[in-house]
């Protein structure tokens, strides 16, 4: 009997999952049982973050490659599912920010985040999609933002990409029900990453704002992303899709 919350013999790809919340994604998803393959661009953090999850048990690999690149997304999604024989879960979680006011941005700073974070979740989306049909099913999971929901003065091409996630996710979900595939958006508070570590320095007061903000009380950590990835992976979620999922402490739901 497959229980309903078990991923054994289920393989997934997380990009950016060589740290932060995609290696907490991760972990989750190996800890349900699935063989995961983590994706990036450094190979230093990629193989300590296998060798993090080999120390509980899981199958993990690490496949480097920009996710800007096109063909370097297609070539991910075909070097994993070839590594590991199937592919049923994708998680679009590399990502990238870059904080000034929207006057200052060059075109090229601009098109490189859209590239980013929000292309790259389409293409590998698309290049992933033969591969689920061909298993019966799959799960896709986007990381949006706090800046899917609000603004901010140093985060104009961040916020549209992330707003842009969480209608791409949309209109993947509805295209791909009847494939049995559920598509879904994640939208992370103030977590505590290389990412967020650098806005702490560029946003003098920052840390004591979120911290003040959030009614959890605390900034989040890569492993609180372990069980929202798992249960979006797991059939507990089958007819749960299209959703924008806030993992924040209640940062979105603080008046
Ligand atoms: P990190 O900087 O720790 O992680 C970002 C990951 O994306 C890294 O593993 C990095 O891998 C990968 N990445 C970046 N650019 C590329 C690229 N061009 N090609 C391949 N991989 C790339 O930050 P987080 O863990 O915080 O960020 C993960 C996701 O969560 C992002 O989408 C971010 O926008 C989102 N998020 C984070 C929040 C937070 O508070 N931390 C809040 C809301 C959303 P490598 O180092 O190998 O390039």
């Amino acid at each position: 009997m497959m229980r309903r919350c078990d991923l054994q013999g289920r393989t997934a790809l997380v990009t950016g999952g060589n740290g932060g919340i995609g290696l907490g994604m991760a972990r989750g998803l190996a800890e349900a049982g699935a063989a995961v393959v983590l994706a990036g661009r450094n190979a230093d953090k990629g193989e300590r973050a296998c060798r993090e999850l080999e120390a509980i048990g899981a199958n993990a690999t690490f496949v480097a490659g920009d996710v800007t690149d096109e063909g370097a997304c297609r070539a991910l999604v075909d070097k994993a599912a070839e590594r590991l024989g199937r592919l049923d879960i994708l998680v679009n979680n590399a990502g990238a920010a870059n904080r000034k006011r929207p006057e200052n941005y060059t075109l090229a700073e601009w098109n490189s985040l859209l590239q980013t974070n929000l292309t790259s979740a389409f293409v590998c989306s698309q290049a992933v999609y033969p591969h689920m049909v061909a298993a019966g099913g799959g799960k896709i999971i986007n990381i949006g933002s706090m800046m899917s929901i609000f603004g901010a003065e140093f985060a104009a091409p961040y916020a549209a990409t992330k707003g842009g996630i969480v209608q791409l996710t949309r209109a993947l979900a509805t295209a791909w029900a009847r494939d049995n595939i559920q598509v879904n958006a994640v939208l992370p508070g103030w977590i505590d990453t290389d990412m967020t570590r650098t806005a702490r320095r560029q946003i003098e007061g920052l840390y004591e704002r979120v911290l003040a903000r959030t009614p959890a009380g605390r900034w989040g950590e890569p492993d609180d992303f372990a069980g929202i990835a798992a249960f979006l992976a797991t059939r507990a979620s089958d007819f749960v899709t299209g959703t924008a999922i806030p993992v924040d402490g209640g940062y979105s739901v603080q008046a």
